[in-house]
């Protein structure tokens, strides 16, 4: 970790051609290709605990920690472990195993009001089923969204607000049909009235109201707790459901993630990240009496051929056995709160104006002064310029932060007191250069 030369990347830039001749943009999920912060990607070879290592032998301190799911850190030992153990098995059957019924056991056990849970491969796919669940119980199509919060990329989900306060979606990407945008209304967040409006309005039409309790995809946008009472309160009332997508949140801020710090129960969660300890899962439950209307059981199909994959299981049931056993969600919480405290005195004396935003083990730095944002549309557009060069400083200085102002980061287990000097004296310097 000590200061390098600019040398470009030559090793990295020599793969990145060939990624751009086989993969469309030269990635696999769009992010990764630098274009919010410029530049070209790095390509990473290894990680190991708090660090990742390109393919030009630089290494850089990880605060991305792959979106969120390194939770313990890159190649965790008993993560590694139990991921081998579990292969030398077989890695998949497409039938019944022990292991999934133990991570369900697990997860249920920690959860609030998660009684029973299907397993999926990703994000994605837990919001897009949870979202059919929640239509066929109630009969309803209606579904409802906050701008700002992200919920994987399926269709009704992939809707940005058109204008007008609760306004009628609009397809966010070509290739979603109006038809399908169309039944999904997308609010602003930390709006009371107008979510009354739209309940007022339509009510009891809607099937599901759809939230991140912690939104972390656009900025971190923390709600104020009376906010999601609000929505717990109106869904009861209209018999919509309450959804509460914990996709990053989910074993991450605690155990019960934001359902348990919040005191909030949602009708349905979604969880994905960390609950696959860096393999993909996803998953959605809630009560039995909801789930039960999954096929076989009930009237809603949902499937899959790898969905409980031994392997990936192992590394989920690992991950989390390793967080209660050393108590990861409070030791995360003191490392969050230490990097607050170090992190105060600079930003205070930072001439450009940056603030950090925190909840446990995410945090977001937002390049803008007075109250931090609460809604999408306060985030100051400018943020985003005064990001990309303050990136760049920071990796060249060792430290890898997401390739985009609206990401946040992610400490783990694997950072140490070090790591967090490291991240704090990178910023100094970053912000006296700006
Ligand atoms: C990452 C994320 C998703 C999508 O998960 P994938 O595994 O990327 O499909 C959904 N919701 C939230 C809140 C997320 O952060």
């Amino acid at each position: 970790m000590t200061e390098r030369s600019a040398q470009p990347r030559v090793t990295s830039a020599a793969w990145f051609k060939r990624a751009k001749e086989c993969l469309p943009g030269g990635v696999n999920s769009p992010v990764r290709a630098f274009h919010a912060v410029g530049g070209e990607p790095i390509v990473i070879r290894s990680g190991r605990g708090a660090l990742i290592e390109d393919v030009d032998g630089r290494t850089y301190v990880d605060f991305v920690c792959s979106w969120g799911p390194l939770i313990l850190g890159h190649a965790h030992q008993a993560v590694v472990e139990a991921v081998r153990q579990a292969a030398e098995r077989g890695t998949t059957y497409g039938a019944l195993c022990e292991l999934e019924i133990e991570l369900a056991e697990t997860v249920t056990s920690l959860y609030p009001g998660l009684e029973k849970v299907r397993f999926v491969s990703s994000g994605t796919e837990a919001t897009m089923s949870a979202i059919r669940l929640a239509r066929g119980v109630t009969g309803r199509d209606v579904i409802v969204k906050f701008s700002g919060c992200y919920h994987g990329h399926a269709d009704h989900l992939l809707v940005a607000a058109g204008s007008g306060l609760a306004t009628f979606g609009q397809p966010d990407s070509a290739g979603v049909p109006e038809s399908f945008a169309s039944q999904t209304r997308i609010l602003p967040l930390d709006d009371d009235e107008a979510l009354e409006t739209l309940f007022h309005q339509e009510g009891d039409n809607i099937a599901a109201v759809i939230v991140e309790p912690i939104p972390a995809n656009n900025g971190l946008l923390l709600q104020r707790e009376a906010f999601l009472r609000k929505l717990r309160n109106l869904t009861q009332k209209h018999g919509a459901l309450l959804l509460f997508d914990e996709v990053i949140s989910g074993f991450r801020v605690g155990a019960g993630g934001a359902a348990e710090l919040f005191g909030i129960t949602p009708d349905l969660a979604t969880f994905g990240k960390v609950i696959g300890g860096g393999l993909p899962v996803g998953g959605f439950g809630g009560a039995g009496t909801i789930m039960d209307n999954l096929a076989p059981e009930g009237p809603v199909y949902q499937a899959g051929t790898l969905s409980g994959n031994p392997v990936a299981m192992a590394a989920g049931l690992e991950t989390l056995r390793t967080l209660k056993r050393e108590q990861g969600w409070q030791k995360l919480e003191t490392a969050g709160k230490k990097l607050e405290t170090m992190l105060a005195p600079i930003l205070e004396a930072s001439k450009t104006p940056v603030q950090l935003v925190r909840c446990a083990s995410v945090f977001w730095l937002a390049f803008q002064g007075g109250a931090a944002p609460r809604r999408a549309d306060a985030i100051e557009p400018r943020a985003a310029k005064n990001y990309r060069r303050f990136f760049h400083l920071m990796l060249e200085n060792g430290v890898y932060l997401a390739p985009s102002s609206y990401e946040v980061g992610f400490l783990s287990l694997a950072h140490e007191e070090k790591h967090l000097q490291h991240l704090c004296n990178s910023i100094s310097a970053a912000l006296d250069k700006m």
